[in-house]
């Protein structure tokens, strides 16, 4: 008689074939319930079509200030499972990744099928069963432990002993469904990783133009620096998704209107602005103004701030009004736009909310309420920046799981 814990992984997705794998490769029989027809959709159109499967950073404590929420708790399984073992899980299995400039880490290949085909491949090597158009819509305890699941009308149920929730995002309340019925808390969900929509039409002109800013909500206390993107709908960019992360509650709570305060020049002081000004209409007195732009800005974008500011067109320096000069000084520092909506930003978006953290235990990704149920990926309160920080929590957060319920074989057998 076999002992083999049976092992049932709801969701085909990133955690949910990283925690199959590592559960069979350690003498499982698991079996993936997806309710798609296709597994690992989301690693499919991630990053662009590259997968943007990690971020270059090795040491899990400044890794997990890159996570809005949940960095505390994954400091602890990012020691045990990080990037350089994500790094070299991959290559193993004959992916390489490489590195960009920024940090994030690609295949070699630049093609998310890569990672696909090596995650499918793995599970299929380790004996993982997969079954599609699987869709889990009840589950139950068992009086003698272990689980039932059932998947729906004419679909045949599953007992198991251990029970992976690797459902992804919890956009909705019914996407909690399962969690909740074990007896889970979800923290309220909302989008991450949003773009700005802000209607002003000198904004939209300069779609397609980027420019290193500062940009705050002051009411929220947020603000960020980085790379930004003018887009003909309004604001993108690393500078800005990350501000949608950080303030993700704060915005939702605010429906998304808020001003926006820009800092076009933000290596410069307000000061050191007002001198530049001042020094350009004592040398460049006879120059147009529109094309005599300070600091680094482009030509583009600072003939409209010099328009915003209310500047004409045809101004040469040496006739700028003292109060024009003052409210250009303003509109390059502190320019404020209305932001008045947001849209889904297409390369990577996640949801913030899921399963309290505080009821799983992050040695094992065990629920603290519910012994077998355990949990891993992007259903856990757990977000990232945009760079590849949401996969390494699912590849953590999965390879742990994992871990924990093949180790149990061992307990049930020497139980037994
Ligand atoms: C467009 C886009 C691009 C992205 N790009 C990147 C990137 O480049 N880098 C990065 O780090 N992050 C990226 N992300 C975020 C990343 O994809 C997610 O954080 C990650 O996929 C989460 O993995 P997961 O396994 O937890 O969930 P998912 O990948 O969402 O997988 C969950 C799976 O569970 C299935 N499921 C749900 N409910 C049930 C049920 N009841 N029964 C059976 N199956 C069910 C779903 O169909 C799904 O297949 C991107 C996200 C998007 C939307």
């Amino acid at each position: 008689m076999t002992n083999r814990v049976r092992v049932a992984v709801v969701g085909g997705g990133a955690a949910g074939f990283f925690a199959a794998i590592r559960s069979a490769e350690l003498g499982a029989e698991v079996t993936i319930l997806e309710k798609s027809a296709q597994v690992l959709g989301k690693v499919r159109i991630s990053g662009g079509g590259r997968c943007n499967a990690t971020h270059a950073c090795l040491d899990a404590k400044e890794l997990a200030t890159r996570y809005p929420r949940g960095g505390q708790a994954l400091i602890g399984p990012l020691r045990r499972f990080g990037v350089a073992q994500t790094i070299a899980w991959f290559e193993e299995r004959g992916v390489a990744l490489k590195r960009e400039d920024d940090g994030r880490m690609f295949p070699v290949t630049d093609r998310s099928e890569t990672i696909i085909e090596c995650l499918v491949e793995g599970a299929r090597r380790a004996g993982v069963t997969t079954r599609t158009n699987a869709g889990v819509v009840d589950v139950k305890t068992l009086a003698g432990g272990g689980f039932e699941l059932g998947c729906g009308e004419g679909q045949p149920g599953v007992t198991c002993d251990r029970l992976l929730l690797a459902t992804g995002g919890c956009r909705s309340a019914a996407l909690g469904v399962l969690a909740a019925k074990l007896g889970h808390g979800l923290e309220p969900p909302v989008p991450s990783l949003f773009t700005f929509h802000i209607d002003v039409p000198w904004i939209r002109n300069l779609a397609g133009v980027s420019a290193e800013a500062e940009v705050r909500v002051i009411s929220a206390g947020l603000r960020q620096q980085g790379p930004m993107l003018l887009t003909h709908w309004g604001l993108s960019g690393p500078a800005v998704l990350r501000l949608s992360a950080w303030g993700a509650r704060e915005l939702a709570a605010m429906d998304y209107r808020f001003p926006l305060r820009v800092n076009w020049l933000p290596g410069m002081s307000q000061d050191a602005v007002r001198a530049e000004l001042q020094r350009k209409r004592e040398t460049d007195g006879a120059k147009l103004v529109v094309n005599a732009p300070v600091g680094r800005l482009m030509t583009r974008l600072w003939e409209q701030l010099v328009l915003a500011a209310g500047l004409d067109r045809g101004a040469r320096w040496s006739s700028v009004p003292k109060a024009h000069q003052l409210a250009l000084v303003r509109m390059l520092t502190e320019c404020e736009l209305p932001v008045t909506g947001k849209s889904l930003n297409k390369d990577e978006f996640v949801t913030c909310g899921g399963v309290r953290l505080a009821d799983v235990n992050f040695k094992t990704m065990e629920s603290k309420l519910c012994p077998g149920l355990h949990f891993a990926g992007e259903v856990l309160d757990i977000d990232g920046i945009t760079g590849g920080f949401n996969f390494q929590a699912a590849w953590t957060t999965g390879w742990i799981a994992g871990t924990s319920m093949a180790e149990r074989v061992t307990t049930t057998t020497a139980a037994a």
